[in-house]
């Protein structure tokens, strides 16, 4: 148990109005969440403070060699006025997954959901009320040594900082056009795939840039090796309706293990529909799009929960995907997570977790 230190601040921004376009990841409320780390004296001095610029050295490791990592998760405001969050402990245990993987020390799991917990209360007015918003959690982990030798850092600091976000889809569920890019890929076995933290990002820009200049909103991304195997999106995990079976990616070390893709998998299972975590290849989409089975595409990430794919392309083929419609089982998952998230529905797995 973290022993948090809270001091407001004394000059409170305008919220934004209600009704206002809040967009996505560019307005920050008033507080934030630090803690330090040392090495040998382990994380300390927890605080919610004022959100202000912070001061480092231009030596700082993260700048030189990316020792960083991030999470993502929101708040909601339930039908009832409380806050919410969805499965933080999911969130804390992959912060511990990633940290392991990049030497960063871990956090323990009630400290990283007591400290989110703790700044979305104080800032839990910001909270947006209409229809599809939330609150945006961002928390994230940097090195901060003032070092330029390669070697994991001794200090770092953990941070948690939110931003109100608007509705992902203002017009409903709109299914969207995807790259499957053959040239670059994102991440190997072995490397950093699994891992969320920035690296995985930067590496992927230039095929995200590539996908929007051919008029494309998502890079769908295929194995490092063979360029034969569905990874994942972007920003989010993929999923297949293949004649009445969900198939996703199986997890291999490549591939970020999504919340939203494990509460689907269980969703799904719940609801009687056979589910297949595994290798798919592209020909074997190209093939069930041929002869018809190819029902539904979508992916699945805090931000979107669901995202209906409407568009594939591969190369010289563009397959079109329940004619460019959303399919009744994308709703259909849709409906339910969100509904759990906002206290609409029940929650059969326990999954909506009251900040206070
Ligand atoms: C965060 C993320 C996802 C989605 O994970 P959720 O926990 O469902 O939000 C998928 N792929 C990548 C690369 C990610 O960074």
């Amino acid at each position: 148990m973290l022993n948090i230190r809270i001091e407001k601040t004394t000059e409170p921004k305008q919220k934004p109005a209600a009704g206002q376009k809040l967009g996505f990841g560019k307005i920050f409320t008033d507080h934030m969440f630090v803690m330090n780390y040392t090495e040998g004296k382990g994380w300390y001095d927890a605080r919610v403070v004022p959100f202000s610029r912070i001061s480092l050295s231009p030596a700082a490791m993260v700048f030189h060699y990316g020792q960083e990592m991030f999470e993502g998760l929101k708040a909601y405001r339930g039908a009832d006025g409380k806050a919410y969050l969805f499965r933080p402990d999911m969130n804390a245990k992959r912060t511990n997954a990633t940290n392991r993987r990049l030497c960063i020390p871990e956090i323990p799991e009630e400290d990283f959901v007591q400290a989110v917990k703790t700044v979305v209360d104080v800032d839990s007015d910001w909270i947006p009320r209409e229809e599809g918003t939330s609150l945006y959690i961002r928390p994230f982990i940097i090195a901060t040594d003032e070092f330029l030798g390669v070697a994991p850092s001794q200090n770092y600091l953990f941070m948690v900082i939110l931003s109100p976000s608007g509705a992902y889809y203002e017009n409903g569920l709109a299914p969207v056009g995807i790259w499957i890019e053959d040239e670059y890929v994102r991440a190997v076995k072995g490397g950093i795939g699994f891992a969320k933290t920035g690296g995985n990002y930067a590496a992927s820009l230039i095929a995200q840039v590539k996908a929007h200049d051919e008029g494309f909103s998502q890079v769908l991304w295929l194995d490092g090796v063979e360029r034969k195997y569905i990874e994942e999106v972007g920003a989010m995990n993929i999923f297949f309706k293949i004649n009445g079976t969900v198939v996703t990616p199986m997890l291999n070390g490549s591939i970020l293990p999504g919340i939203t893709r494990d509460s689907v998998l269980h969703l799904c299972r719940e609801w009687g529909i056979p589910t297949e975590e595994r290798r798919i290849s592209v020909e074997e989409l190209l093939l069930a799009q041929q002869n018809g089975t190819l029902e539904e595409v979508f992916g699945t990430g805090t931000a979107a929960v669901i995202s209906p794919v409407g568009k594939l392309r591969f190369k010289d083929d563009v397959m079109t995907i329940h004619d460019g419609k959303i399919g009744p089982l994308s709703q259909k998952l849709y409906d339910a997570v969100t509904g759990i998230q906002r206290g609409g529905a029940e929650d059969p797995f326990g999954w909506r977790v009251l900040v206070k």
